[in-house]
């Protein structure tokens, strides 16, 4: 490996972003990847269940600004939300026309809410503690803000965080898999793979960056490894990161959601039509219940999710723990036929909270810590560290598109202090 102009640290979206953009201004570029493939937390495997499955990013969200939907037109994008439609249980009943009206009018009344609570609300105010309390549907509608979407408790986030990194439809999925639309953008860049940076020195006038590899030393470097693993202390830093820098990456904790995957093995479809989601009723926010979307692009298998406390739980028991949550799931909502229509297939189970290069699935702020994304942002060495990662979008927080874009300004900052120090060069 020469010796770049810039060193990339991660291979994920905001990785390849930021490679790409400091390549297309002319700078020579090093990546540095832990992990055997590019697309980090983003991720298709296309070949165990017979169609794509993304076990980590799915959706692009917010296509309508998301700056990777415009890169997507050769992918065939497809707007989910003009097929989605749900089946709602409560116990194994659809709910009824009057219950799921409760539900909706309980969801805009949280959202409600919490707009009009933003303005007076206390600095350190979780989503929590404007949630409904009571009614038929509170529970459910904080199950599915928290675990299932944001992939922690309400009370873990910062209301003003929660509020700003809303998600809006269109919300597209490629049909080939987002993580395989992803790895598409490490072709013709330099990427050594299986290069785990344990020590970044960056004290001097340049970064280096040690582990197995070797040595590679920069002038400047984008690091793009998730906020978990930073907080953690991996990569050491040398001299160690600011104290705000570093607080501000335990600010932001990765929640986990993980996905399983499991195929028909016969013609039974459960009586769902292709893209229903399923969910269900519960009592309490952290219930461990799955919710599902069935049979994508008329697929022969359903993908299954599970997030917040209840997933790390899973992810404690074992390898097999959410795919036996899952079929029991199932078997609740239609009882043996679900056993029978699943027999004996293979399946897949995403396991975010232990893979060491990234504990976890996506980031959210503490409550009183929503600018932490901000001072995460911050390039350091006037440009010379800088870091990006979805952790560090105010706005696109948790999704590849705003990894993406973190990585663009990073290479920007990086791009800039390069120049910066051509400038003061003696000609
Ligand atoms: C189950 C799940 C569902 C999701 N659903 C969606 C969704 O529908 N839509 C959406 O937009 N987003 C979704 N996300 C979030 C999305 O996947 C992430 O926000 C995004 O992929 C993060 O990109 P990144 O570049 O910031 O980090 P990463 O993708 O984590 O990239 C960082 C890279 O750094 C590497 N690395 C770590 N440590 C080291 C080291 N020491 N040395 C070298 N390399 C290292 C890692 O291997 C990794 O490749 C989901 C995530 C999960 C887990």
């Amino acid at each position: 490996m020469a010796d770049p102009d810039i060193l990339v640290v991660g291979a994920g979206a905001a990785g390849l972003a930021a490679a790409r953009a400091a390549m297309a201004a002319g700078r020579s570029v090093q990546v540095l990847e832990a992990r055997g493939r590019p697309g980090g937390r983003a991720w298709t495997d296309a070949a165990t269940l017979g169609a794509p499955f993304d076990l980590g990013a799915t959706w692009l969200h917010q296509a309508h600004d998301n700056p990777l939907a415009p890169l997507a037109g050769g992918a065939a994008p497809f707007d989910h939300d003009a097929v989605r439609h749900s089946l709602c249980l409560i116990a194994r009943r659809p709910a009824s026309e009057a219950e799921t009206a409760a539900y909706d009018a309980t969801y805009a009344a949280f959202h409600a809410r919490l707009r009009a609570a933003l303005a007076d609300a206390p600095p350190d105010a979780s989503a929590a503690d404007f949630a409904p309390r009571g009614g038929a549907w509170d529970a459910t509608v904080a199950h599915w803000e928290g675990p299932v979407i944001c992939a922690a408790r309400l009370a873990e986030m910062d209301l003003r965080d929660f509020l700003d990194t809303q998600l809006d439809a269109p919300n597209w999925l490629l049909p080939q898999g987002l993580g395989s639309f992803l790895s598409g953008f490490a072709a013709g860049l330099p990427i050594a793979y299986g290069a785990v940076v344990e020590r970044l020195r960056w004290g001097g006038p340049g970064v280096v960056a040690e582990g197995a590899f070797g040595r590679v030393a920069a002038r400047a470097a984008i690091v793009t490894i998730p906020t978990s693993l930073i907080a953690a202390g991996a990569p050491r830093f040398d001299p160690p990161l600011p104290h705000r820098t570093g607080q501000a990456a335990h600010d932001l904790p990765l929640g986990l959601l993980n996905k399983v995957g499991l195929r028909a093995a016969g013609e039974d479809r459960l009586g769902l039509a292709p893209f229903t989601g399923l969910e269900r009723r519960v009592e309490t926010e952290d219930e461990a219940a799955m919710s599902f979307i069935a049979w994508p692009f008329g697929h022969d298998h359903l993908m299954g999710f599970l997030g917040g406390p209840a997933a790390w739980e899973a992810s404690r028991e074992g390898p097999r723990a959410l795919e036996a949550l899952a079929r029991a799931e199932l078997r609740h909502a239609f009882g043996a036929r679900a056993g029978a229509a699943l027999a004996g297939m293979p399946m897949l189970a995403s396991d975010w909270g232990n893979d060491p290069f990234a504990r976890g699935a996506y980031s959210h702020a503490r409550p009183g810590r929503a600018s932490a994304r901000r001072v995460l942002g911050e390039p350091l060495a006037g440009g010379r560290l800088c870091f990006a990662g979805e952790a560090c979008h105010p706005r696109l927080a948790a999704t590849v598109g705003g990894a993406w874009e973190s990585g663009e300004w990073a290479a920007r900052a990086a791009l800039d202090s390069l120049e910066g120090m051509e400038r003061e060069m003696p000609a």
